[in-house]
C-alpha cells in the first residue's frame, strides 16, 4: 500500500491527514511536526488564550488518543531537513529517513521580525505558536504598558485583550489606516474608532525607528518621528513569510509561497502543497495565484487534496472567509474584497452592527460583516451560488441578504 508523508502538523497538515482517513485510504500516514505538541489551533492564542476564557484542552485540533486510533504516525520536536524528489524520500532532524509515494508541504508560515536596533531585547515577543503564546500571556499579566507594532488582526486582538486586562495598549502602524491589506476603507475606519473608543491608542502612520532597553530589557519603542512610546512588552505583529526552504531546496518553484496548481500539485511529480505556504489559482480572485492565511483556506485544501490523493479529483475552490475577534468586536469576511471599487453599507456604524458589501465593476468581490454573524453566512451562501448581486440591489431599502441567498 502507498505512503503520504506530511511535513507540518498545524491546520492543514492534520485536516489532510484526518480526511485521508475520511477518504477511505488505507495506506501508511506519517504526519512530521516542528512543534513539540499535537496539531492545535492558533485562532484563540492571540483572542481566548490570552484571557484565559479558552481553555487549553479546547486547542487541540484532535484527541492524542484519535492518532492512535486512525493509524496516523505522528512525529513531534523533528523537523524536516532535506527532500529529495528523485529519490521521493525525505530526511528527518532526529536521523529517520522516509520514502513517500505522496508528499504534502504543509509547512506553513512564520512570523517577520523587525530588523531594527532592540529587536532581541527581552520583552519584544512575537506570536505564532502555543509557546510563543504561553510567554506572550504569562508577561501581559505582570505589564503595565504594551506597544503593538503592527495593525494587522493579531496585534489588534492582542492589543484589544491588553485594554480589557486594564493595560495601557498602543498600535504604532505604519500605514494610514489599520488591517489595510485585508479591509475596506469604511471597515477600518470604523474599527480605528471603535478601539479608540474603548481606550486603545493606534497612531498611524508612524514607523518605529529603534526600541529601547535598559539593562537588555525592552524599555520603550521610539519612532521616526522623533516620539517615545515606554513599554515593559513589545509585541512585533508585523506579517508573515511562507516557510519555503525545504521546497527551495528541492528545485520546486516557488513565488511568494510554493507555487502549485488547482490539484495543488507542485513542480515536483508527487509533492503538493496546501495551506500558509501555498500559493494555488483562485476563482474568487479571477483565477489569480495567491497565497491565504486562513483556517479556512488550510481546511478547505486539506479536505480538496485528500479527496484527490484518494482519486477523485477535486479541483474547485470553496468561497474564502475569515474572521477576527477584536474586544466585543466580531469582525467576518467573506470573499476576497481586494481591488474593490465601490462599497454600500447596510446597517449602522454607530450601533457597531453592519455589512460592507463590496463591489468591482459592479460584481460582489465580497461582505465584510461587524457584529452580523446571519449576514456573513448568507454571503457565503451567496457567494457559493450563482446568484449575481449588484449595487443597485444592495441599496434598496428592503434589501434582505438572506433571502437573496437561498
Ligand atoms: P500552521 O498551522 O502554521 O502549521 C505549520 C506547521 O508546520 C508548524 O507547526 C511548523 O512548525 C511546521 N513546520 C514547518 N516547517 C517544518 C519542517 N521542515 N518540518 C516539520 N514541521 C515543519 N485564521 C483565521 O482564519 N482566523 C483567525 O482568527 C486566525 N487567528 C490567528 C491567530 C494567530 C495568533 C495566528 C498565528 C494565526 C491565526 N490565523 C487565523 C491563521 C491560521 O491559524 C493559519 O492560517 C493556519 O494555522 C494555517 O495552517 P497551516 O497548516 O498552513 O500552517
Amino acid at each position: 500500500s502507498s505512503t503520504v508523508v506530511v511535513i507540518g502538523a498545524g491546520q492543514a497538515g492534520c485536516q489532510i491527514a484526518s480526511s485521508l482517513r475520511e477518504e477511505g485510504f488505507t495506506g501508511r500516514i506519517v504526519l512530521v511536526g516542528a512543534e513539540a505538541h499535537l496539531p492545535y489551533q492558533r485562532p484563540p492564542l492571540s483572542k481566548g488564550h490570552l484571557t484565559g476564557k479558552a481553555s487549553r484542552d479546547a486547542l487541540w485540533l484532535r484527541p492524542a488518543s484519535w492518532f492512535e486510533e486512525q493509524s496516523i504516525e505522528m512525529r513531534t520536536s523533528t523537523r524536516v531537513t532535506h527532500l529529495d524528489t528523485g529519490d521521493r524520500r525525505v530526511l528527518l532532524q532526529n536521523g529517520e529517513a522516509l520514502t513517500y509515494d505522496d508528499l504534502v508541504l504543509a509547512t506553513g508560515a512564520r512570523n517577520r521580525r523587525l530588523r531594527l536596533e532592540g529587536a532581541d531585547l527581552e520583552g519584544v515577543l512575537s506570536l505564532r505558536t502555543l509557546d510563543e503564546a504561553d510567554e506572550v500571556k504569562a508577561r501581559l499579566e505582570q505589564a503595565a504598558r504594551v506597544v503593538v507594532v503592527g495593525g494587522g488582526f493579531i496585534g489588534l486582538e492582542v492589543a484589544a485583550t491588553a485594554v480589557r486586562l486594564g493595560k495601557h495598549a498602543t498600535v504604532v502602524e505604519v500605514a494610514d489606516q489599520i488591517m489595510g491589506r485585508v479591509l475596506s476603507g469604511h471597515t477600518a475606519a470604523f474599527l480605528l474608532r471603535a478601539h479608540r473608543a474603548r481606550g486603545l491608542e493606534i497612531e498611524l502612520t508612524t514607523m518605529v525607528s529603534r526600541i529601547a532597553g535598559v539593562a537588555g530589557r525592552v524599555a520603550a519603542v521610539d519612532t521616526t518621528d522623533g516620539r517615545r512610546f515606554p513599554a515593559d512588552l513589545v509585541l512585533v505583529g508585523v506579517g508573515a513569510n511562507p516557510n519555503v526552504e525545504l521546497a527551495e531546496q528541492a528545485g520546486i518553484e516557488l513565488d511568494d509561497g510554493i507555487v502549485v496548481d488547482e490539484l495543488l500539485r507542485t513542480s515536483a511529480p508527487h509533492v503538493y502543497a496546501v495551506g500558509d505556504c501555498a500559493c494555488a489559482p483562485n476563482p474568487f480572485a479571477g483565477g489569480r495565484r495567491m497565497r491565504l492565511e486562513s483556517v479556512q483556506n488550510a481546511t478547505a485544501q486539506g479536505r480538496r487534496l485528500a479527496a484527490t490523493l484518494a482519486g477523485r479529483p477535486e479541483p474547485f475552490s470553496s468561497v474564502p472567509w475569515f474572521w477576527s475577534d477584536q474586544a466585543d468586536i466580531k469582525l467576518q469576511i467573506a470573499g476576497l474584497t481586494t481591488g474593490h471599487t465601490e462599497v454600500v453599507v447596510k446597517g449602522d456604524a454607530n450601533s457597531e452592527r453592519f455589512s460592507a458589501y463590496c463591489f468591482s465593476q459592479k460584481r460582489l468581490l465580497g461582505v465584510e460583516s461587524v457584529n452580523r454573524p446571519a449576514d456573513h453566512m448568507a454571503a457565503r451562501r451567496l457567494l457559493s451560488g450563482s446568484t449575481s448581486l449588484s449595487p443597485q440591489d444592495v441599496r434598496r431599502d428592503n434589501f434582505d441578504i438572506k433571502r437573496a441567498s437561498t
